[in-house]
């Protein structure tokens, strides 16, 4: 199954028409392009026309790529080793391939499996939206913004979840405060 099933898969059918869970959803591609390497990045820019602009927007690395902004920049590093470490714990790593490996598995733990693809589709999405905002010559946010942007719409995914009465995710809400210590 593909990640972006997977990711659907753990949505709540009931929530799905709500305004919060729209806004969620419109993450799911970015993670869905980004696994099947169709975001525009540098290197694919570069492909199509020789004139653009292809370093990395964070660290200024010749040629942005893929793996490289997932999570082998500097600054994407910081972002998602502050908001995944201690959710994937021994699982964790900063390498495209192995998390993409990992994700994609089956788990007998449903609800820390939502949490571990909720917080990487959080993470990509806040990372792509920072690297064009810094394309379109917009302010830099620092990784402290995006780290805590990124716990706030987790905290707002579970508290959706927990208004419909869906317990279990509580303890995916005990277990995301638990990975902030
Ligand atoms: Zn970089």
């Amino acid at each position: 199954m593909s990640l972006f099933l997977l990711l659907r898969s753990q949505c709540p059918p009931n929530l799905l028409s709500t305004e919060h869970n729209y806004k969620t959803r419109l993450c799911i591609p970015c993670a869905w392009l980004a696994m099947r390497n169709r975001l525009s990045t540098g290197d694919r820019m570069q492909s199509w026309n020789n004139g653009s602009v292809v370093k990395c927007m964070f660290c200024s690395t010749p040629v942005e790529t893929r793996d490289h902004l997932f999570f082998s920049c500097s600054y994407a590093t910081e972002v998602w080793t502050a908001t995944a470490r201690n959710v994937f714990q021994a699982r964790f790593s900063t390498d495209w391939p192995t998390i993409v490996n990992y994700i994609s598995g089956t788990s007998a733990d449903c609800v820390q499996s939502f949490l571990e693809r909720y917080t990487f589709q959080a993470t990509i999405h806040m990372l792509w939206k920072e690297r064009n905002a810094r394309r379109h010559g917009e302010v830099p946010n620092t990784t402290t913004s995006l780290i805590n942007w990124i716990d706030k719409q987790v905290r707002n995914q579970f508290a959706v979840i927990r208004i419909t009465g869906d317990g279990r995710y509580d303890k995916g809400l005990q277990a995301w405060f638990a990975s902030r210590n």
